[in-house]
């Protein structure tokens, strides 16, 4: 499947076979926790955003286990009270899928869609999951600016509009035009970027502040 062509639907189907190497992860982890998601995680948030999240790949224990992007694990603390704090979520969030938290003008989504061992997809399964991500761009009508966790989301992003990688630099964020869209780079929300300091909290705020007054 060519890396530009929009897949057919912007959401895989729950039992999606294209990535042979993650589909086997999907059954190991059926096997071992039945009562996770364990599938392709959704996207998540207002079909009518201007502002789009795309992140890497569910945690084993965070989207694959709950379902909701960002779910369950140490990045989506961050990630859901800096959304909360800037405006662009309500409620409060409390780690599961049924805590009422609702994104407002925001949607987030993952470069790739199953969860990878050791949170590393692969290249081959980075690009068989990009007509999903691509899809996913194309289904939001007003969509304005896409904000990138890490590299693999820059990445993916630019390719999925159909440009280069290179088309916008990396950095924290640096903020470019991307096709129709204003693309702003983050570094990705992990634990590890965390407790670093390599990524603060202010700077995390910072991406989003921006990303606000773009859309004003
Ligand atoms: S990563 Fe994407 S393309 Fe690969 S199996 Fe999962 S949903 Fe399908």
């Amino acid at each position: 499947m060519p890396t530009t062509e929009v897949a057919a639907a912007p959401e895989p189907p729950r039992d999606c076979p294209i990535c042979p190497r993650l589909v086997a992860y999907r059954a190991a982890n059926r096997a071992e926790h039945p009562d996770w998601f364990n599938g392709p995680a959704p996207s998540f948030g207002d079909p009518d955003a201007r502002l789009l999240v795309v992140g890497l790949a569910p945690g084993r224990t965070g989207a694959n286990r709950t379902g909701r992007p960002f779910t369950g694990d140490f990045a989506g603390v961050l990630l859901y009270e800096t959304l909360i704090k800037t405006g662009f979520a309500a409620g409060r969030y409390e780690a599961r899928p049924d805590d009422g938290l609702r994104l407002i003008d925001c949607m987030i989504t993952n470069a790739v869609r199953c969860a990878p061992p050791g949170n590393k997809p692969e290249t081959a399964e980075e690009a068989h999951c990009r007509p999903f991500l691509a899809a996913r761009i194309a289904a939001l009508p007003r969509l304005r600016v896409i904000v990138t966790l890490g590299e693999v989301a820059r990445r993916n992003v630019l390719k999925a509009l159909g440009l280069k990688a290179s088309a916008s630099p990396a950095g924290h964020g640096v903020a470019r035009h991307a096709g129709p869209y204003r693309l702003i780079n983050s570094y990705h929300c992990s634990r590890l970027n965390t407790n670093t300091g390599r990524l603060t909290p202010a700077m995390f705020e910072a991406v989003f502040e921006t990303a606000k007054a773009t859309l004003r």
